[in-house]
C-alpha cells in the first residue's frame, strides 16, 4: 500500500525495495516483481515467512500448541502482511473488549477490526467484534466495568506482579516464565521485570480521538 503512495517520489532502487517487500509479506495481493525468477521469489516468501512464524512460535508456544494449524497460519499471515512494527519490543498489546473483556482480537484473526466508540459521558469504549457492540448498546448499563487495563492504567508492571501475587514462593522468581527452561538460572526474577521500567498503559488511551465513533 505504502509502495504505491509513494512511489513518484521515491528514487528507484526504494521502489524496487517496497515492491520486493510487500510481495513478501503479502503474495495474495501484491503481485510479484516482473524481473525476479519465480523460483527464487518462492525461496524469500518461504524463508522469511518461516522465519516470522518459527520467532512467533517460541515466543509464544502455548498459543501455539493449542491452535489449530490453519488457524495458528492465519494469524501469522495476517500478522506478516498487516502489522507495522514500530519497535522489535512489545510495549503495544490490544484494547479489551467491553462487553466480553477479552482482547479486541476476536472473533478470526482474518476479522479483527476492533470497533472504538465514545459515549456521551466522554468514556472511551472497545469492541472485539460487530456481537459484542450490539449486546453493549442494548444495555450500556449492564456492560459498564472497568477493563483491565481501566484498572492498572500507569501501573508499574514489576508491581502489579508483586501485588497480584504472581511470585513464587521465594517471592522473587516470576511464576509464569516467558520460556520453558527450567533450570535455576535461566529462571525470570523480579528484578529482571523491574529492569525493563515497563509500566502499564491503557492502549485506548493512546489512540487518537477522531478514531472513536460516538454513540
Ligand atoms: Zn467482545
Amino acid at each position: 500500500m505504502d509502495s504505491q503512495d509513494k512511489s513518484d517520489m521515491q528514487p528507484e532502487f526504494l521502489r524496487r525495495q517496497y515492491e520486493f517487500t510487500a510481495h513478501i509479506r503479502d503474495p495474495d495481493r501484491q503481485p510479484a516483481p516482473a524481473d525476479v525468477d519465480a523460483r527464487r521469489m518462492a525461496l524469500y516468501r518461504e524463508l522469511f515467512y518461516n522465519n516470522v512464524a518459527g520467532f512467533m512460535a517460541n515466543s509464544f508456544p502455548v498459543l501455539h500448541e493449542i491452535l489449530n494449524e490453519a488457524h495458528w497460519h492465519a494469524l501469522m499471515r495476517d500478522y506478516f502482511a498487516r502489522h507495522i512494527s514500530h519497535t522489535p519490543l512489545f510495549p503495544e498489546m490490544p484494547p479489551i473488549c467491553r462487553t466480553c473483556q477479552m482482547p479486541a482480537v476476536l472473533p478470526r484473526p482474518d476479522i479483527n477490526e476492533i470497533r472504538l466508540n465514545i459515549d456521551s459521558a466522554g468514556q472511551r469504549h472497545a469492541f472485539c467484534s460487530e456481537a459484542c457492540q450490539h449486546i453493549f448498546r442494548q444495555a450500556p448499563e449492564r456492560h459498564c466495568g472497568m477493563t483491565w487495563w481501566e484498572v492498572n492504567d500507569n501501573v508499574e508492571l514489576w508491581r502489579y506482579i508483586v501485588d497480584a501475587g504472581l511470585l513464587r514462593s521465594d517471592g522473587k522468581t516470576l511464576m509464569g516464565q516467558p520460556h520453558l527452561r527450567t533450570d535455576e538460572a535461566s529462571l525470570w526474577t523480579i528484578d529482571d521485570i523491574r529492569r525493563t521500567g515497563v509500566v502499564i498503559k491503557d492502549p485506548l488511551k493512546t489512540i487518537p480521538a477522531e478514531a472513536f465513533v460516538a454513540i
